[in-house]
């Protein structure tokens, strides 16, 4: 039997990343309702483009995103569902969320590296060739953990966190895939 090439991925944080981060006393967060989704975040501009553009390169393009704010109460799940459907004219391969609360103590909260192995095995990747793009210290963590090289979309809050690269804005991204 042949053995199918291992493909390369893209994996992209939300917040911060494909959705304006929203900055309070200097760290990032959520959207907490759909008044804030809608008055303070949003989609980042060239979101949509980078992802086609990975795409295009032949990666595959996956979410991966801790989303707590359901079980610790800041958010309905009703209007947390609203906010992730913002999503959807942005074509992922897939998308993995973790939504334990931190003293869940699970696998899958970044910057623990399981939902980018469950994506390895579920889509045949080489993590050692794939990129995980975020904002904060937890996905240059998580990529690491992973053995992926970490990309990090400049703000403000993360100007000291190190990290194998980094981006200006989401339009240059595919510059750096190599
Ligand atoms: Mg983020
Ligand atoms: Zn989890």
């Amino acid at each position: 039997m042949k053995t199918e090439a291992k493909k390369r991925a893209v994996f992209f944080d939300r917040d911060g990343v494909i959705f304006k981060p929203i900055v309070m006393d200097g760290r990032p967060r959520a959207p907490h309702s759909i008044v804030e989704y809608k008055t303070l975040s949003g989609i980042m501009p060239g979101a949509k483009e980078a992802v086609e553009k990975v795409k295009a390169l032949g990666f595959l393009a996956i979410l991966v995103t801790n989303q707590p704010d359901i079980a610790y109460g800041v958010i309905s799940k009703k209007e947390w569902e609203w906010v992730q459907s913002q999503l959807s004219s942005i074509p992922f391969d897939d998308i993995f969320i973790c939504f334990h609360r931190r003293d869940d103590n699970c696998e899958c909260m970044k910057p623990k590296p399981g939902m980018l192995l469950e994506a390895e095995k579920k889509w045949n990747i080489n993590l050692a060739k794939s990129f995980m793009v975020g904002d904060t210290e937890s996905d240059v963590l998580v990529a690491k953990e992973a053995g992926c090289k970490s990309i990090l979309v400049d703000a403000p809050y993360n100007s000291s966190v190190s990290s194998d690269m980094r981006t200006h804005s989401l339009s240059e991204l595919s510059n750096l895939l190599s």
